[in-house]
């Protein structure tokens, strides 16, 4: 069957141009797959999108995938920040497990970009390939994947698409996720997390922290003149007020939290509260389908992994469609899709299941909970072969 007569017959089908999205869009730039994506937001948001309030922390891996799809070397460097050192303290302690870039053998551990400047390049880099049409403001009704040559996605807008592949990166709360049937594993810590940027008097040194205090976890992430963003994991309750709190109590409250630890500080901007959810797929892949980025694997934000394990996945999946092309085999096939899953599943549980094992640990008040949280980060920056199996996480 020659699929490609028609204008909305394409090789593989994105739904959701989120970042994820986007960047497997973007991987297949200089090739001759046909690709469509699909997304519900209008085009002049995905030109110019609003600060949400996440400052990305990248891998050096996924400043390299970025690297690689033309998009890095247009954001520029004056809005990219290097972390030179993370530092995790627990309760009123003042010991700490540190990670040194001097311990990576790299000249940082990462970087640190804001989320709307990372979805504003990827756009312009989708925009500029010729291989991919993006339908937007339209969502998607119903995926049908009973036929054995191809799959069949009906949108909100009326189009119907037919593909060799749907690939479905639209969020945590992924409906095509839903629409498929796929269940998932589904962690509500019950918290919510209130990001925001600030100023401060003292400055960072270009070193991240974490503060395991007891009733709340407060972060900070190295920015640009002496910003940083500001993280604090709280109760609902307590989320709700520090929302509403007028600027100058809130700007005194985060002071407060830091134990003075920055000096003065000072609110820029917004502030925004995500609920703290978690969401493991129970599978990547079906018939003629499959599942990548937060839509896959929803981490906790706490040990920022979320977006670089996406880029990962969309590696992985890329890798294994551009190898079944070389060896003409229809990449929509299970034997390729269930490599994909495999691969991606091997290299995220156990970030997934140590970063829900850590925040548990660290949010638990009981008294055995307390005596572990400062032994482990003890365990971890003594015993070398953990603490390199942390550090590799980050090459
Ligand atoms: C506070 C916070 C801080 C974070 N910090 C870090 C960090 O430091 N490092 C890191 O690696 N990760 C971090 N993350 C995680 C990171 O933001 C996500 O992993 C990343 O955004 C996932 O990208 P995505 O494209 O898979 O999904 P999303 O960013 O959720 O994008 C999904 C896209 O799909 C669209 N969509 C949804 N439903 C539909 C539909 N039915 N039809 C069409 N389109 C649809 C949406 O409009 C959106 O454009 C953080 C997350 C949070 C909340």
């Amino acid at each position: 069957m020659n699929l490609k007569k028609n204008k909305m017959i394409f090789d593989i089908a994105i739904i959701g141009a989120g970042p994820v999205g986007i960047a497997f869009a973007c991987s297949f730039a200089k090739t001759n797959m046909k690709i469509a994506i699909i997304e519900k937001q209008s085009k002049t948001i995905l030109a110019n999108p609003k600060i949400d309030g996440r400052e990305i922390a990248l891998t050096h891996r996924s400043a390299d995938i970025l690297k690689e799809l033309n998009v890095w070397q247009n954001i520029p460097a004056r809005l990219i920040t290097t972390i030179k050192e993370a530092r995790v303290l627990n309760g009123n302690s003042k010991y700490f497990l540190d990670f040194t870039h001097q311990e990576l053998q790299k000249e940082c551990l990462g970087y640190l970009i804001p989320n709307n400047l990372i979805r504003k390049y990827l756009y312009k880099r989708l925009t500029n390939l010729t291989n991919v049409t993006l339908v937007d403001e339209a969502s998607c009704i119903s995926i049908d994947t009973n036929n054995n040559e191809y799959s069949s996605i009906q949108l909100s807008n009326g189009e119907k698409i037919k593909t060799s592949l749907v690939v479905a990166s639209d969020s945590r709360f992924s409906e095509s996720r839903t629409l498929m049937g796929i269940s998932a594993f589904i962690h509500d810590f019950n918290k919510n997390m209130i990001v925001c940027r600030m100023k401060h008097e003292k400055p960072h040194n270009n070193i991240a922290y974490e503060f395991f205090r007891y009733t709340q976890t407060q972060a900070s992430l190295p920015y640009i003149n002496k910003q940083s963003s500001i993280v604090t994991t709280v109760s609902k309750e307590t989320s709700k007020s520090l929302m509403k709190m007028n600027n100058k109590k809130f700007n005194k409250e985060m002071q407060n939290n830091f134990s003075n630890f920055f000096g003065k500080m000072r609110l820029i901007g917004k502030r925004y509260s995500y609920p703290m959810i978690t969401v493991y797929s129970k599978k990547f892949v079906a018939r003629r389908f499959a599942l990548i980025g937060d839509a896959a694997v929803g981490m906790h934000p706490v040990t920022a992994h979320g977006f670089n394990l996406g880029l990962k996945g969309l590696e992985i999946i890329t890798k294994e469609i551009k190898s079944a092309i070389d060896r003409k085999i229809d990449f929509g096939l299970p034997l390729v899709l269930q490599r994909y899953q495999s691969k991606l599943h091997r290299a995220a549980i156990p970030i997934y299941l140590s970063t829900n094992g850590i925040v548990s640990l660290y949010t638990n008040t009981s008294i055995p909970a307390m005596l572990a949280r400062q032994l482990v980060l003890r365990a971890v920056n003594k015993i070398k072969p953990i603490k390199q199996t942390f550090l590799q996480v980050l090459r």
